[in-house]
């Protein structure tokens, strides 16, 4: 950040290039570092959340918006992506909770599997359901190729598979499951905005640093995370063209990170998969 020109009086600076926020996707911050977005409908009167690990946030929210919940969409049965269906079931009887086949999540009304498609009533979206496991078995991924509206970049709700500059653990699933599950996602448009559930951003671009020492566009991303985080702003959404270039979990077919990867293992790997477990393997124990 040495270079940089003076921020604006307003004090925000710009997110990454083809990054910048929905207009109409609003943060909503949970626990320590979990983001619940909530994307607003076309009239401006009703909301569809993802991922309500806790209810009073979102509450909070849709009531400083004037805001109906209308729907909700989950991407798997971690607590903290679920743990407010109850309550905002309670108060909002009406919502329909969109989810994965997974009997152990209570309270989703409709179950999606891969290839199915959502379309939002009054939202001007619909969604492309994704099978994504790895971090979770049940883990899907909600794409939605284009909003209605003035800003029709494509959006990618993934919860905790695709992070910000890396990857969810590996509680579930097996490298080969998630090198598939981010290949994937990594195939998408470059200008599909990732909003992903956690702020991780800037913990995982110091690893991967670790891992591309001499990456550019890693040193100028972790410049630009860092001033928005020094302005207390979130780091999400990303694109899928910064995390092609910037992400060693989707760079696995990059030298730099199988010279990295087996280094670190101390051992020839024979393919992206397994460069992937490599790579998840360092990660955990680097922490
Ligand atoms: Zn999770
Ligand atoms: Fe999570």
């Amino acid at each position: 950040m040495s270079e940089s020109p003076a921020l604006p009086l307003t004090g925000a600076p710009d997110h990454p290039e083809g990054a910048a926020p929905h207009p109409r996707i609003l943060a909503i911050p949970a626990f320590q570092d979990n983001y619940i977005w909530m994307l607003v409908d076309q009239a401006g009167r009703r909301a569809a959340v993802v991922d309500p690990g806790d209810a009073a946030p979102v509450i909070d929210a849709l009531q400083a918006h004037h805001l109906d919940l209308a729907a909700v969409l989950v991407t798997h049965h971690h607590a903290d992506h679920v743990g407010g269906l109850a309550a905002l079931r309670a108060r909002y009887p009406a919502m329909t909770v969109h989810g994965p086949h997974n009997p152990a999540i209570a309270g989703i009304d409709r179950r999606w599997r891969a290839g199915d498609s959502l379309a939002l009533d009054g939202f001007g979206v619909h969604f492309d359901v994704f099978e994504v496991p790895g971090h979770t078995l049940d883990h899907i991924a909600w794409y939605a190729p284009r909003l209605t509206g003035d800003d029709t970049r494509p959006v990618l709700f993934c919860g905790d598979t695709l992070f910000a500059g890396g990857c969810g653990r590996l509680f579930e699933g097996t490298p080969v499951q998630m090198h598939a599950s981010l290949s994937r996602l990594a195939a998408l448009p470059g200008d599909t905005l990732v909003y992903c559930a956690h702020e991780y951003t800037a913990s995982n671009l110091r690893f991967a640093r670790k891992v591309e020492p001499n990456s550019a566009a890693l040193a100028r991303r972790e410049a630009e995370v860092a001033a928005l985080r020094a302005a207390h702003r979130p780091t999400v959404p990303s694109s899928i063209a910064v995390e092609r270039a910037t992400n060693p979990f989707l760079r696995v077919n990059h030298p730099d990170v199988q010279h990295a990867a087996q280094a670190y293992s101390d051992r020839p790997l024979e393919d992206a998969a397994s460069i992937l477990g490599a790579v998840r393997h360092w990660k955990d124990s680097a922490r």
